[in-house]
């Protein structure tokens, strides 16, 4: 079974590498000659060209920033013809249930699959082989793909038709954005009332504050080893493309009529940050907009002084 792999950042290229470990047979590309060698560092085959990784591949997975990318690498670019005749196509990437959905329908003949198969963890996820899969498509060609999702992958969920992973992701992800918004505040008032850092992170762990950004992410230095703050925010996970899944988020919520206040403040505060010229740190530098590093605008939801 040839397997091609497109997309070689921070998540696809620790992904790609557990494959490579289990033994398939695994042909990479990427457009960054950095991202090439990288993956020839780790000892991953690194195809000449896109066409020859793609050339008669059973299985082509795409980990690629938007679904531009991913419309890009696989329909404009050719690849959906140089595959093999029963190929299933596995995109990895986050973008949006509609236009995972237009893609399947592109990619989708002669027999020809597509699985929308978005991915949660983080890239220290990536690195353990411990990410959930939230995967929409067709059931038989889930269970045909198992054993390579199971490489990467300690949670493998398979939602329902073509999008709903995407659903399932976009729905997570604006739960994370406003969790990291909230922890930001949070830390930096624990801060302010000369609370130890690390005395509160364990009260807050072991209370009803607790959450899985309190426990990976807490954005002050020396607490959490795995948070980006500790590698003055490093992404990670850029701020940028986080803001993309908010905006995915917005569209949903707008298309089906939900009241999502908080969510657009998520995407507001994101937007300063990028506004800032931070937009290629890690999300987790929200955090500067909570202690005043970076202005985050007018705070209309200060209560104003007591007389
Ligand atoms: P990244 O920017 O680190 O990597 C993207 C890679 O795609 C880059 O190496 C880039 O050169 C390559 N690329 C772009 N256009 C290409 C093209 N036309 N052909 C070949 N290669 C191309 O991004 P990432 O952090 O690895 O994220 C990838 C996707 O996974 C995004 O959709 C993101 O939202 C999602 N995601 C990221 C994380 C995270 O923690 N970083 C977690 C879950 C999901």
């Amino acid at each position: 079974m040839k397997i091609c792999w497109v997309g070689l950042g921070r998540m696809g290229l620790p992904m790609v590498s557990h494959l490579r470990r289990a033994g398939f047979d695994v042909h990479v590309h990427d457009i960054s000659a950095m991202a090439r060698a990288a993956a020839e560092e780790d000892g991953l085959t690194v195809a000449s060209s896109l066409a020859d990784a793609a050339r008669g591949a059973d299985v082509v997975f795409t980990m690629l920033p938007t679904g531009d990318h991913v419309r890009k690498v696989l329909l404009e670019s050719g690849t959906d013809r140089l595959v093999g005749p029963r190929t299933i196509f596995v995109d990895s990437s986050t973008i949006s249930p509609s236009e995972a959905r237009a893609i399947a329908r592109d990619v989708e003949r002669d027999g020809r699959q597509f699985l929308d198969a978005p991915v949660s963890g983080g890239t220290e996820g990536a690195a353990d082989g411990t990410l959930t899969f939230m995967v929409g498509g067709a059931v038989e060609a889930f269970e045909q793909v198992r054993p390579l999702l199971a490489a990467m992958g300690k949670n493998l969920f398979h939602l329902g038709g073509t999008g709903c992973g995407q659903s399932a992701k976009t729905v997570n992800n604006m739960m994370l954005a406003m969790n990291m918004a909230s922890l930001s505040e949070a830390v930096v008032l624990a801060e302010r009332l000369d609370l130890d850092a690390r005395t509160f992170l364990d009260v807050a762990r072991t209370s009803s504050g607790d959450s899985w950004v309190l426990r990976h992410f807490y954005p002050i230095k020396g607490t959490v080893p795995t948070a980006p703050v500790n590698q003055d925010f490093a992404p990670g996970f850029t701020a940028s493309l986080m803001r993309k899944d908010v905006g995915l988020a917005l569209d949903a919520a707008r298309s089906h009529e939900v009241r999502v206040p908080m969510t657009h403040q998520a995407a507001e505060l994101l937007d300063r940050l990028i506004a800032a010229g931070q937009g290629q740190l890690d999300f987790t530098a929200l955090v500067k907009l909570a202690s005043g590093e970076i202005d985050s605008g007018p705070d209309t939801l200060t209560t104003p002084a007591a007389d």
